[in-house]
């Protein structure tokens, strides 16, 4: 018998309470306790993204979210500076183009994060630009951006700063208020503990100025609508109900844990991992690693897909590989969700095993005492 761990990136496991809750009989959405839910779940959005601005929940995945943030702050006339170094970064600037907004792409190495004066130069040398796009946490490589920088250098300008913040919201610190940013997305089924199928946009006074200033083409993900209907703690259309009443559990456990004590949670679980590693003789993909995820180089000599398979049908673990350039050179281990330190040393633990199991020349135990150690330390 296994157990199943998910370290994916998205999908992350889901706490036991909001599973129960989630299988509760389904009731209607039109109504006095659904709307009392809804304000309340609204209230704690608020407190996970460090904003008293308008906090909106989505039906679709975080992608959908994503793209109302970007249709509906680049209405035509506009033009965004997209900065591109992975998967998502990339997507951005491909539903740019799917909607014919101007756009520069900002492209960086994979594995580096974004800084603020390398924005600001592409900035200064662009005066048309006034929208930048940010993905905080480049889940595809691991990598950290430095967007409570950036948002000093977009927030002295008129340019509006719109974050990628799926695998950063609820896993490393984002203070959308104190820091200055616009507009922040975020999906369910990563640091949010929930299966796939809410996105969620935070909007400050600053991007309504814009948004309310242009015509977004598109009905669904229109944010004005979710904006009115908020006003009365609804949705323009059918919600899923049934995700938000497990969503009201997870912020509430967010709440009683508080963010200061999970982002350090979150980032002593990548320590312990990216020291592990080294520890095992691995080495780190990013040059920049975010803390809510961990993106490892596939020592020589071992292959990719035996060793998750191994991984996924021995331990019940299942791990990401890489994408496009990097599938079968890297492994990505997440670091959030409903993970504790004891999920975070049975992964590295069962790693050891299938390396060993591939003859990689391995000391059992040596990463999982490094990964003890910064445990121990706190
Ligand atoms: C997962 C992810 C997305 C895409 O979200 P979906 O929910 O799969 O649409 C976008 N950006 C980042 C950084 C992600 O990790």
């Amino acid at each position: 018998m296994t157990k199943l761990r998910l370290f994916t990136p998205g999908p992350a496991m889901v706490p036991e309470e909001v599973l129960l809750t989630m299988a509760r009989p389904v009731d209607h959405h039109r109504t006095a306790q659904f709307r009392a839910v809804f304000e309340d779940v609204t209230k704690h959005l608020q407190y996970l993204f460090g904003t008293k601005g308008a906090c909106l929940t989505l039906t679709g995945s975080g992608t959908c979210a994503a793209e109302a943030a970007i249709v509906s702050c680049l209405p035509k006339g506009h033009k965004a500076l997209v900065c591109d170094g992975g998967k998502f970064g990339e997507r951005w600037g491909k539903i740019c183009d799917a909607f014919g907004i101007a756009n520069t792409k900002y492209k960086l190495d994979w594995g580096h994060g974004f800084k603020p004066e390398g924005v600001k130069k592409m900035l200064d040398a662009d005066k048309s630009i006034d929208t930048v796009i940010v993905t905080h946490s480049e889940t595809s490589t691991a990598a950290v951006s430095d967007v409570q920088g950036i948002a000093k250098v977009t927030r002295e300008r008129d340019v509006l700063l719109i974050v990628d913040g799926i695998t950063a919201v609820g896993a490393i610190p984002v203070k959308m208020d104190e820091w200055g940013v616009d507009v922040i997305i975020t999906g369910s089924q990563k640091a949010l503990m929930l299966p796939p199928g809410l996105g969620f946009v935070a909007v400050n006074d600053r991007a309504w100025k814009r948004i309310d200033g242009g015509t977004t083409p598109t009905y669904y993900n229109n944010l004005k609508a979710y904006r009115k209907s908020m006003a009365g703690n609804d949705t323009p259309f059918t919600s899923a109900n049934v995700m938000i009443l497990g969503l009201q559990v997870v912020l509430h456990r967010v709440k009683e844990e508080g963010l200061e004590s999970i982002w350090k949670r979150v980032a002593t679980m990548a320590r312990a991992t990216r020291e592990a590693a080294v520890a095992m003789g691995m080495k780190v993909f990013a040059a920049d690693p975010s803390d809510s995820v961990t993106a490892l180089w596939v020592p020589e000599g071992v292959d990719e897909k035996t060793l998750r398979k191994s991984l996924r049908s021995k331990y019940g673990m299942q791990i990401a590989g890489g994408q496009d350039h990097l599938e079968g050179k890297i492994i990505r281990i997440g670091h959030m969700g409903y993970i504790d330190v004891f999920d975070a040393l049975s992964v590295i633990g069962a790693l050891e095993l299938v390396l060993l199991e591939q003859r990689y020349k391995l000391e059992p135990g040596v990463g999982l005492a490094a990964a003890q150690r910064v445990i121990a330390r706190g």
